[in-house]
């Protein structure tokens, strides 16, 4: 139940975490070996449990154990707890398994009162600092323990000093802080009709209730259910001697870190103050000093150094930074007080660090011997990689946020507000820098996205078009902000009163689904030597390939950039709304027959063709995986009367007769209508068109600029065996004849997404044919699960908040349930054919958490978006390394 530290000593260790709950592990282990920590006792994190099981009772003995405990902390620092000579003070403090920042609470100076306040002048001779410390307790403990406001002790401190005419706290006097603790402990006496406890037993064991009841606060829960962390881990108690550092200008306090956190060089790195605690510093009352000449001269501060004022304590803090550092194998955040020219070490933990600097520590450990590669590659969290890929808006700048949605695309972006494709593309053209902002968007508005330098729609979550496309474009996007009110009409968007008209400028965040009013500054990317480094290691431990999303040769581009190692997936609707190809597919859908509508593909398969050979030129013999066309027929529809004008033109048909058409070939469901592999059956020769024109670009590379191409032809949402089946054989014959007409031989694959439960259930049939799987997770996850991923947000977002799901599953896949189907669709296809290449192709290919699940299964692949490779990379190498 209880483990002492201090004096070269400890009960736990490091590895106790789970039992000593973090910081307690941590102070364990620095007093093991030899680090100077005042002495203390953890409450094990087990009390805790069982304190929630029994109404709030404590086990038994429990207190015989603290009384034992409490003799020896003051056996180690040469007083005794509540004695009126030379007193023990505590700090109380909650240490739960992992760091929850500023979550739960701390009682500091606990064991003083009316007799001990005159042990505790002897010790300082310094009756102010006696007083100081005497009012900051009342304050804390009534808080923290006794529950009372806050603002109650505030103002009776503001109301004292403005009565003084004294506006710092330096000023007040020892009899002012006096007057003002019994002015606190009349507070208390009104507020809870009890006196302020002066028993130091009974004040230390109403912190150890509040520290453990602070487990259950709303705001530790809320913290728990954003951070996926346990509600039965239950936190430990931390009661430790305190130590002062201002106890006069031989003590101190301050904060280091063994290397700096900013850039990651190899440099000690802290700030001290000279009389003052701990929260001194951090509050910036006062400016702190540096510790090292070093950041003194980088600061270009007028005060005096550590290094210089200091020199003894100075060397002795250098010995114990790196005696922690060497023996925790990584950046060291530590804690430190001097106490009447001794130094004492309060905390230490992994420092936290922007991305640069774990690159850079990362590295520079594995040079100087200290962690192997395996413990480098673990140091770096995937998903921070994306920070240095994007532009980012400059932290430092205030920001009027007037929206926030699901964040849907990562980096900053900062234009003028249109409400069209069209004005984006305009706009654009005329120099202008634009931000998009759409109800929702659909394949018809790419060019729009493109142009612009982000993406905001009012509409839809973390797969929807909007979302979907411009991670693949590398645009800054914001889903599914519900206050935007946005009106066609009048080109405007309402949002909580405010209006915003075309033109206005806005920035917003894909990282934290931010829309901000005005203009933020941006800080470039920086793909430093260090990010290529850290990635080469990275990739000598991976399994998974990695490619990426890709449908144009930018995108192709950028992906190679980041290392992917093909192309998973190509959606060629893409390339149906590219310049005017548009109306050529209209034409084609609505023709009335079959002459009509190779009449249409004629015109568009030259273009395809020679968007096929940008790619390949691109991938440089690289494996591209080609999907015939996917989306809902609705999607091409003209649905403005103009657009139908230009449809029945081309044709030569009334208007009339193009909007009946068009009536007819309305859906209900358009997701789960007519889409995917249907198409393809009813309309044989848009896919026959495809295949010609991925055949025809492969062979011309080949003849001509003699690339070795090896295309993979991928027809979209299967569900039955047969669909397979008829598509491949005339897939088959279209690259039979092409070979033929250009006497060109390659080889080329045919494969099969898996969208559907179905498709998955009888894999073993359809791997008779594919000779590749590519899982489409987005559909699967929208088949599987029933849910529209186009309608998620509002009811996932409820979900989240009420804790019924943990994540988003169209952003992390649903391993217990999706992941079923996976697993079994990798078993049932490998067991009819064992070199069938299997991959995932959507959205959850790029995500850390759905990549650990592919690696375990047995992927050969996972694809994603060209800015989520670098992501996938590392969380790929990770992924074997856990394993
Ligand atoms: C999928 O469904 O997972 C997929 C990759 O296809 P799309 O997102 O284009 O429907
Ligand atoms: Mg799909």
């Amino acid at each position: 139940m209880i483990y002492f530290f201090g004096n070269g000593e400890a009960d736990g260790k490091v590895t106790m975490k789970p039992i000593l709950g973090g910081k307690g592990a941590n102070l364990a282990e620095m007093s093991r070996i030899g680090i100077p920590v005042p002495a203390g006792f953890t409450i094990s994190t087990e009390v805790c449990t069982y304190f929630f099981h029994h109404d709030g009772a404590y086990p038994e003995k429990l207190r015989e154990q603290v009384d034992k405990m409490l003799a020896k902390v003051g056996k180690a620092m040469g007083n005794r707890f509540g004695d009126a000579k030379n007193p023990l003070l505590l700090s109380v403090r909650s240490g739960a398994r992992v760091s929850m920042p500023g979550m739960m609470d701390t009682v500091l100076n606990l064991g003083l009162n009316s007799e001990t306040l005159q042990g505790l002048l002897k010790q300082s001779g310094d009756e102010r600092f006696v007083y100081d410390c005497y009012r900051r307790f009342i304050h804390m403990y009534s808080n923290v323990v006794l529950d009372l406001p806050h603002e109650r002790f505030e103002e009776a401190l503001t109301h004292m000093k403005k009565s003084l005419g004294k506006q710092q706290d330096m000023e007040v006097t020892a009899e002012e802080w006096k007057g003002l603790a019994e002015q606190y402990k009349a507070v208390v006496l009104e507020e809870t009709g009890k006196p302020f406890p002066e028993d130091p037993l009974e004040q230390l064991w109403g912190a150890i209730g509040a520290v453990f009841h602070s487990w259950n606060s709303d705001r530790a829960n809320t913290y728990r259910r954003l951070n996926n962390i346990p509600h039965d881990w239950g936190t430990a108690v931390n009661v430790q001697a305190m130590v002062f550092g201002n106890m006069g200008m031989d003590s101190a306090t301050g904060v280091a870190f063994t290397r700096d956190p900013a850039t990651g060089d190899n440099r000690f790195f802290g700030e001290f103050l000279i009389n003052a605690q701990g929260e001194d510093v951090v509050a910036g009352i006062r400016t702190p000093q540096e510790i090292t000449l070093d950041g003194k001269n980088r600061a270009k501060s007028p005060h005096l150094a550590m290094e210089e004022v200091m020199p003894e304590l100075y060397q002795e803090l250098v010995t114990v930074y790196k005696r922690l550092e060497g023996h925790f194998r990584d950046m060291q955040d530590l804690e430190f007080t001097i106490q009447k020219g001794k130094l004492w070490l309060l905390q230490t933990r992994n420092g936290k660090r922007t991305v640069q600097a774990a690159l850079r520590i990362a590295l520079d450990m594995v040079k100087e011997g200290l962690i192997s590669q395996r413990e480098a590659i673990l140091r770096v969290k995937p998903e921070d990689l994306n920070q240095l890929l994007h532009p980012m808006l400059d932290g430092k700048v205030a920001r009027n946020v007037i929206a926030t949605g699901v964040p849907a695309s990562p980096g900053g972006a900062v234009g003028e507000v249109v409400f069209t494709p069209e004005d984006a593309v305009q706009w654009v053209a005329e120099g202008h820098k634009v931000i998009l902002m759409r109800e929702e968007t659909s394949p018809e508005d790419i060019h729009g996205m493109h142009a612009a330098q982000g993406i905001v729609t009012a509409r839809g979550g973390a797969t929807s078009h909007a979302a979907v496309v411009a991670r693949g474009m590398g645009r800054p996007c914001v889903s599914g902000c519900h206050d935007l009110e946005i009106d066609q009409k009048s080109q405007t968007c309402t949002v909580k009163g405010q209006v915003i008209k075309k033109g206005d400028w806005i920035t917003i965040d894909g990282d934290q689904g931010q829309v901000i009013l005005g203009r933020i500054p941006m800080i470039e990317p920086q793909l430093t030597g260090d990010f290529d480094k850290f990635m080469k290691m990275a990739d000598t431990v991976r399994h998974l390939k990695v490619r990426a999303n890709a449908d144009t040769p930018v995108d192709a581009e950028n992906a190679v950039r980041f290392g992917a190692e093909g192309i998973g997936l190509c959606r060629t609707e893409h390339m149906f709304f590219k310049d005017n190809r548009i109306l050529a597919v209209r034409e084609m859908i609505l023709a009335h027959d079959e002459a009509g509508r190779r009449a249409a593909l004629d015109k568009i398969m030259p273009m395809q063709r020679s968007d096929f050979e940008e790619i390949f030129r691109v991938m440089k013999g690289r494996p591209v995986t080609i999907r015939l066309l996917d989306p809902p027929l609705h999607e091409f529809l003209p649905h403005e009367v103009k657009e139908q004008t230009d449809v029945a033109q081309v044709m030569g048909v009334e208007l009339k007769e193009i909007q009946a058409r068009v009536g007819a070939l309305k859906e209900f469901n358009p997701m789960l209508g007519h889409r995917g592999c249907r198409l393809g059956i009813t309309f044989p020769e848009i896919y026959e068109m495809q295949v010609r024109a991925i055949m025809e670009a492969a062979c011309n590379l080949v003849k001509n600029e003699g690339f070795a191409i090896i295309p993979e032809i991928m027809i979209p949402l299967v569900g039955l065996p047969q669909e397979l089946k008829f598509l491949k054989e005339r897939t088959l014959k279209v690259c039979a004849e092409v070979m033929e007409a250009s006497g060109v031989k390659i080889d080329y694959l045919v494969g099969t997404m898996i969208e559907l439960p179905r498709a998955a259930l009888v894999a073993d049939v359809l791997a008779e044919d594919a000779e590749f799987f590519s899982f489409g997770t987005n559909d699967l996850t929208q088949t599987t699960l029933g849910i529209s991923r186009d309608d998620a947000t509002p009811f996932i977002t409820a979900y989240l908040e009420k804790g019924l799901v943990a994540v988003d599953p169209f952003v992390s896949l649903d391993q217990s349930g999706v992941g079923q189907l996976v697993e079994m669709g990798v078993k049932k296809g490998r067991a009819v054919r064992k070199s069938i290449k299997v991959g995932v192709c959507g959205e959850h290919g790029g995500d850390p958490a759905s990549i650990g699940f592919f690696e375990n299964v047995g992927l050969d692949y996972v694809s994603c978006s060209p800015f989520r490779v670098p992501v996938a990379r590392l969380a790929a190498a990770q992924a074997v390394i856990a394993r």
